[in-house]
């Protein structure tokens, strides 16, 4: 009976203890890497010359000569040939948001009958995976099954297990982009070319500028014996039914508070795994919803952050099962609690500093920083419709909007102090310079506690694109999403900004007028036309969406529609000026993105009908039955007006409960229908559409009243682990 396997599986859920961690016995700091082909591997293991190449193309962006690429090869087998691997594979990053991998050993036949170990140069440098069951919008079909995976020598090669992980970008037979990588790696070169040329008004020496990113990243833990008594978690990731527990957030309670022991292994865990593989994990806490939490390492350069937020979570989703957890990256696996987001602190920086850092020291540094602040709005402004749709996806617009997440409205908060500055330019006589006042302390007056520096900015919450000291921190980003989407279409938006910024400059100081005056005139333009993208208020409120509105910003809240926005003729021909992406790839990357929301949503709609009809309705039915019984029972017993007083509870609930059937069952059905209707539509884009409007509202309408149903029928026979167990069993 199926409330006999729920009561099982808490009781196993209470049972867990915590597993015990090895902790090494090396401080952090000496195993740091210890898996990672790292420069010291790569001086120790390479030949002089070739590490000196090697050296050049990580730093300098030089071009991979393929004539080292066997003692590259034959150096990293000798690493990690020391450490038991036996097999290598590429990893890359394709279109479905995880990552891929296949492996191949190292040994070959040795020609006398035998087997020897090798890894050739052009094993690591280039390979050809059957990519054919890989998405790519059409790009390649089936029968051109061809599709290369190339090594990014600038992500360093990794050991997991026995394995030799290769980080690759991932192209087309014909050289479109079926990955993340690609194009990511190409808004890197964009935004340093352009920020570069920029930054040589201030600093004429600077040579290259670097796109950093400090992910943090939020997760739920859900012990594992609870979470597979629920196939909706198991099937899609989130609950698709489930009533408020008692008690959720609004004690506000687990946030920042002490973290439970279970977990704390867990924790410990994974800091050791991900510290080995030189992924610099520094803060963990307890986050606003029951068990729900936060990792997150310093920032690094954005290629190889990236790389490492995706081994991260496939790191977690496995160490947590060794912890007897499910890790859950979904964006809103609970109804009514914080969905998980991925905030993305975003900076560009050059070798002598951050160029978003507070200014201060003279005119032309404060004229730096302005310049860089007021670009990048400009480039949020101009493409605030293709950030949300580089955010946006099936199971992030549950959470984008709710009232714990910024909206899917793009906006920028920046603060009392960086507010005044900008308003101060924009006031500005052109032939000024710009001077202005640094950190301030805050005197607390409390003896022995020394004044805090206040940071120059305030926070707020709920805005989606905040400026927060020294970066923006980009917040709409979902909790399982490849981070490149978002990257690296703020980076090409920037980079755009950027060319534009110097191309008025230049025209101005052509006709003679000085730099610093040509810089701030066109500055005053700049702060004047990025005015709507500016909002210091509650991003949450009604009365933001009304002015978003108002201002022009882009406010569409179907995902199938923010994702037009990729095919915008303004962002084609921004891709396209800033060599990121052309208008084919970013056709095919839509086609991609329109099925995967339409097959998210079928996934959900199936798993869901078959929740409804196989598990709720008979459990719903034997209650009522029983209810029914009672009733005929008290009947034959007590005089009629009698029993009739006494069974009027039964009564109403036997009424309720046909009521909520009736509801489920004809519904479901009419979901059915419409889903065969739906699927037979041609264009994605017109199917996506279609699972938006008329499949998706199916599942809210009839969640409704299985969700009350839950209140109603007797806890003994309810099938599925409630949210009270889900959410405080650890
Ligand atoms: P909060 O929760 O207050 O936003 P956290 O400490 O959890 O802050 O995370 C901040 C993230 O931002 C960290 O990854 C940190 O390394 C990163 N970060 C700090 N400075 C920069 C910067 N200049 N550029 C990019 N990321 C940064
Ligand atoms: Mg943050």
């Amino acid at each position: 009976m199926a409330s006999r396997l729920r009561f099982k599986v808490v009781d196993d859920a209470f049972k867990k203890r915590p597993v015990e961690v090895t902790v090494p016995k090396e401080r952090p700091s000496d195993y740091f890497a210890k898996y990672v082909f790292d420069r010291k591997k790569m001086f120790k293991y390479l030949p002089a010359d070739v590490y000196k190449k090697m050296c050049d193309v990580i730093d300098n962006g030089a071009h991979f000569d393929l004539t080292i690429a066997d003692a590259v090869a034959d150096g990293m087998k000798r690493w990690a040939m020391e450490l038991g691997v036996t097999h290598y594979t590429h990893w890359f990053q394709p279109l479905t948001e995880g990552t891929a991998e296949k492996h191949d050993g190292f040994v070959e036949h040795d020609q006398k009958g035998g087997m020897v170990e090798q890894f050739e140069g052009k094993l690591l440098v280039q390979q050809e995976p059957d990519a054919s069951s890989f998405p790519n919008g059409g790009i390649r079909s089936t029968f051109e099954a061809r599709g290369y995976t190339a090594w990014d020598p600038t992500s360093p090669v990794f050991v997991i297990g026995d394995t030799l992980m290769i980080p690759t970008v991932f192209i087309s037979y014909t050289g479109e982009a079926l990955d993340y990588k690609v194009p990511l790696k190409k808004s890197l070169n964009a935004v340093d070319k352009a920020a570069t040329a920029v930054c040589q008004y201030f600093y004429p020496d600077v040579k290259k500028v670097v796109s950093n990113l400090g992910w943090e990243q939020e997760y739920f833990l859900v012990d594992e014996s609870l979470y597979s008594a629920r196939p909706d978690l198991v099937m899609t990731g989130r609950t698709l039914m489930g009533h408020d527990s008692a008690k959720n957030q609004q004690m506000d309670d687990h946030y920042f508070g002490s973290i439970p022991e279970r977990v704390e292994n867990f924790m410990r865990d994974i800091e050791i795994q991900a510290l080995e593989l030189g992924i610099p994990c520094k803060t963990r806490h307890n986050e606003v919803a029951p068990n729900q939490f936060e990792l997150a390492p310093i920032f690094e350069e954005m290629n190889l952050a990236i790389d490492h937020n995706m081994l991260m979570m496939s790191i977690m989703k496995r160490v947590a099962r060794k912890h007897g957890f499910r890790c859950l990256l979904h964006e809103k696996p609970f109804k009514g609690v914080n969905g998980s987001g991925k905030h993305n602190n975003w900076s560009l920086s050059t070798d002598t500093g951050i160029l978003l850092h507070a200014p201060g020291k003279t005119p032309l540094d404060n004229l730096r920083f302005v310049t860089f602040i007021v670009e990048t709005l400009k480039a949020v402004y101009d493409h605030n419709g293709l950030l949300t749709a580089a955010i946006i996806s099936a199971t992030n617009a549950h959470r984008l909007g709710a009232n714990e997440a910024p909206p899917a409205i793009i906006s920028s908060f920046l603060g009392r102090t960086v507010s005044d500055l900008l308003d101060h330019v924009e006031q500005m006589d052109e032939s000024e310079s710009l001077t202005v006042e640094g950190k301030s302390t805050l005197n607390l007056d409390i003896p022995s506690i020394p004044h805090l520096l206040i940071d120059n900015t305030d926070r707020n919450r709920t805005s989606p694109f905040a400026f927060t000291g020294n970066r923006f921190e980009f917040r709409a980003v979902g909790s399982q999403a490849n981070s490149a989407s978002a990257m690296l279409a703020l980076n090409s938006a920037v980079a755009e900004a950027l060319i534009n910024f110097k191309e008025r400059v230049d025209r101005l100081i052509a006709e003679g007028v000085n730099k610093e005056s040509a810089i701030i005139k066109i500055l005053k333009e700049d702060i004047k036309y990025t005015k709507p993208i500016r909002f210091d208020g509650n991003g949450y409120s009604d009365e933001w969406k009304a002015e978003a509105q108002r201002r022009g910003l882009d406010c569409e809240t179907s995902c199938p529609l923010i994702i037009d926005n990729y095919l915008d003729e303004a962002t084609v021909r921004m891709f396209e000026k800033v060599n990121v992406m052309t208008r084919n790839e970013l056709a095919a990357r839509n086609e991609i993105k329109w099925e995967t929301y339409t097959k998210k949503i079928q996934i959900e709609a199936r798993i869901f009908g078959d929740l409804c009809m196989n598990h709720i309705i008979p459990v719903v039915t034997k209650y009522q039955s029983v209810l029914i019984d009672n009733v005929h029972k008290l009947n034959e017993i007590f005089p009629a007006d009698k029993a009739a007083k006494i069974s009027a509870n039964n009564l109403s609930i036997i009424e309720q409960i046909s009521e909520h059937e009736s509801f489920i069952v004809e519904n479901v059905n009419k979901l059915i229908d419409t889903r065969r209707q739906v699927n037979r539509i041609e264009s994605e884009r017109e199917k996506a559409i279609a699972y938006h409007d008329r499949v998706a509202p199916f599942l809210e309408s009839i969640r409704y009243h299985v969700d009350k149903l839950e209140q109603i029928v007797d806890d003994e026979l309810w099938p599925l682990p409630k949210y009270r167990e889900l959410l405080f069993i650890i």
